[in-house]
């Protein structure tokens, strides 16, 4: 970074830091990896400099012969990659890509019918206060049980009650399998589009370690940068399935992304995303899809083992979320203990939780990004026992009624907080941490 180093201090020092704090912590958000050298070099070329609005072969600018030869490459590969007929790449993010769908497939004011937040559900999949997809369309949610898992008999029945105009399988905090096959069947029988968010998932599904979408749900969406390990970007992939119903739902996804919610593509990100594909085309992408399900696997029954729940009582994939609710405990109170500790997580809500989102009584965990550092199942077993440790370390609220009032809960977090600073233990803990991950450097 010489250059940014001498225009820019201040930010070139803060990057050297964030790069630091990455390598020395534990990076288990699920939806976070590690892109590789590659991709970063491609995300952050000369490419970014350039207006490319439209598709290869039909720009709306000069100058595009490279930049149609770099977007019909990250096409190619993707298309091979999930075996799909049609793909648009341009889609800014996960978030932007989603609206595409819906206002590519829906009017105002039509039904979107997804998995509420509460049970795993992505916010654009319908959630009805705060975002556009539940204000600007119409939505009903569906829930998964009190035991974590997703009833599809039940599914079906509010399937066919409703008749939605889509159907969005996916989710951010679900453990288990998605039976794809089954969703596509139920929505369907209604007439709905089928549209399977794999943004979790998609590394997993090219792995073989999950099933995938593809033969059953008429659209596929995925971001490039959780699993995947691609830049900050997104996909909409159009299946056979999906143009046997609508042969122009190609042509609409595209209209969707540009004109109708895009400007110019970013380019760089599509370069990085063509980069992506081919690096997880590789056969040893497939065993790091299949060692980031054992990690996880490995991580959860050590969890298990050291007296802590887990939703649904385990995993099927890369993430698992722990169920504080038995222990007392606030999920943003055990998230910041676990980040002392150099453990990084996120607070999450539980089926059926009783606090707020900014609360919550989970923490949502997973392996991808430490798997990608190459740790395996013996550093589970060391990093579970620290979980435990410090997760058994803080002390319980007396009871619920203290936590389920506004200011009594904020009295009780700002004093759980205040408490686990600069305590001594978790000092200790994210020192071996830091042991741990300088035997696993990032690339
Ligand atoms: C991450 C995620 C998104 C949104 O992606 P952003 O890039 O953060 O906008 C959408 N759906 C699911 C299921 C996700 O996990």
């Amino acid at each position: 970074m010489k250059n940014l180093k001498t225009e820019d201090r201040e930010i070139a020092d803060l990057i050297v830091g964030e790069e630091i704090r990455q390598r020395e912590v534990l990076e288990m958000v699920p939806s976070e990896n590690y892109t590789s050298p590659a991709v970063r070099e491609a995300v952050g070329s000369i490419l970014m400099d350039k207006y490319a609005e439209g598709l290869p072969g039909k720009r709306y600018y000069q100058g595009n012969r490279i930049i149609d030869e770099i977007e019909n490459l990250a096409v190619a590969r993707f298309k091979k990659l999930f075996g799909v007929p049609y793909i648009n790449v341009q889609p800014y993010s996960g978030s932007p890509a989603n609206s595409a769908v819906y206002f590519a497939l829906l009017n105002p004011g039509e039904k979107i019918m997804g998995l509420a937040l509460a049970s795993g559900g992505h916010l654009t999949h319908g959630h009805p206060r705060v975002t556009f997809s539940g204000k600007y369309f119409s939505s009903v949610q569906y829930a998964v049980e009190d035991n974590g898992w997703i009833d599809y008999g039940k599914l079906e029945k509010l399937v066919a009650a409703e008749k939605p105009q889509i159907i969005v399988c996916g989710t951010t905090a679900y453990p288990r399998f998605l039976d794809f096959a089954k969703f596509s069947k139920i929505g369907h029988a209604v007439g709905a589009y089928v549209l399977a968010d794999i943004s979790h998932l998609a590394g997993l599904i090219i792995a073989g370690v999950h099933p995938s979408p593809v033969p059953f749900a008429d659209i596929v969406m995925t971001t490039t940068h959780k699993t995947l390990r691609g830049p900050r970007g997104a996909v909409i992939m159009v299946t056979e399935t999906g143009l046997r119903k609508d042969p122009e739902l190609g042509e609409k996804i595209d209209k969707a992304v540009f004109p109708g919610l895009q400007g110019g593509p970013h380019e760089n990100i599509i370069a990085g995303i063509a980069v992506c594909a081919k690096e997880a085309s590789n056969p040893e992408f497939k065993k790091y899809g299949e060692q980031v399900v054992q990690n996880a696997k490995a991580l959860a029954e050590n969890l298990l083992s050291s007296g802590l729940e887990l939703v649904s009582g385990g995993t099927d994939n890369h993430l698992m979320v722990i169920d504080l609710r038995k222990k007392k405990l606030l999920g943003n109170v055990a998230a910041a203990a676990l980040e002392e500790a150099g453990i990084v997580t996120n607070k999450n809500a539980v089926p059926g939780d009783p606090l707020p989102p900014f609360y919550a009584s989970g923490i949502r965990l997973g392996t991808p990004a430490i798997t990608s550092r190459g740790m395996k199942e013996g550093e589970m077993k060391i990093i579970s026992r620290w979980v435990g440790e410090v997760i058994n370390f803080l002390v319980p609220y007396p009871d619920l009624a203290v936590v389920q009032t506004k200011e009594s809960r904020s009295a009780y977090s700002q004093k759980a907080l205040d408490g686990i600073k600069f305590n001594r233990r978790l000092k200790e803990i994210s020192g071996e941490v830091k042991n741990l991950c300088q035997k696993f450097p990032v690339n």
